[in-house]
């Protein structure tokens, strides 16, 4: 009996996953949610868009006999993992979360972390400060309320319609960003702060690593609380622990 999986993706980590599962040659399908208008080639085939909820994605999970789920989403994209726990348990499938460790804080950063985007706003004071926005599009209007800042945005596509702020910058990019690059745009932007999630891994930490070179102060919004399900860190120790499962027999 072919066992098929599902990977809910978005993250390097997904992919990474993904390419191990196709040397294997198992039948795996990865999932994105849309985001990103031109998403970078996967090495196995991909379905977008959401399910219709945690009922939407049990049904799925039925009809299209998944046997096993991984969700290897974002840290931060809580809705979704929830739905992936609630989902598995309805449809009686094995549940795997492949969550990147946080990044920790090392002498030297000056670190603020805070629940969500208006304590960051709260953080950040009423003085005009110039501030690198790093966070998703979707994740940008509450900065609205804070219209005295200088904001350099950097983001995969257009922030569109652009931030109703009278001072902000546009920088299109895709990560992984280098550290010298990091230091170059914090250096020539003169950035006084940082506002960003804790992603974890390595392709966006030489922000955090040139914040601290330069003196700059990173107000980190906090993780949201993620379903307790079986975790590893990545993407070997997840075809370890799915091998140990026995998810990937009879492929
Ligand atoms: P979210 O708030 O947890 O999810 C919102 C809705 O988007 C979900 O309820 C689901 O819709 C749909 N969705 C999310 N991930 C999906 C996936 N992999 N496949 C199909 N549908 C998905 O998630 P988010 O924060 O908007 O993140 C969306 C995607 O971007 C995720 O794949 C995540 O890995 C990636 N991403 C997120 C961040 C971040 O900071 N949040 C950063 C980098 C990448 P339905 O309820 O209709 O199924």
């Amino acid at each position: 009996m072919v066992q098929h999986l599902l990977i809910l993706g978005g993250t390097t980590e997904a992919r990474e996953l993904a390419a191990l599962l196709a040397l294997r040659n198992v039948p795996v399908v990865l999932s994105l949610a849309g985001r990103t208008i031109t998403p970078v080639a996967m090495p196995v085939p991909v379905r977008i868009g959401g399910f219709g909820g945690s009922a939407g994605l049990a049904a799925h999970l039925r009809t299209a006999h998944i046997a096993t789920l991984i969700d290897a989403t974002h840290p931060y994209a809580a809705t979704m993992s929830r739905n992936a726990a609630e989902a598995a348990a309805i449809a009686g499938v094995r549940l795997l979360a492949l969550r990147r460790p946080p990044w920790l804080r090392v002498d030297g950063d000056d670190w603020t972390e805070v629940a969500d985007a208006a304590a960051a706003i709260a953080a950040l004071g009423e003085v005009p400060r110039r501030v690198f926005l790093a966070l998703g599009r979707q994740e940008l209007r509450p900065f609205v309320a804070a219209p005295q800042h200088l904001y350099t945005i950097r983001s995969v596509d257009p922030v569109e319609p652009p931030l109703a702020v009278p001072q902000a910058r546009y920088i299109l990019a895709r990560g992984p960003f280098d550290a010298a690059e990091e230091y170059a745009l914090l250096r020539d932007a003169g950035i006084e702060a940082i506002v960003c999630k804790n992603s974890g891994g390595a392709a966006t930490y030489g922000k955090i690593a040139q914040a601290r070179t330069l003196g700059i102060r990173v107000i980190l919004l906090r993780r949201p609380a993620l379903p307790a399900v079986p975790e590893v860190a990545d993407a070997a120790a997840a075809m370890r622990w799915l091998d140990h499962a026995g998810a990937l027999r009879g492929v």
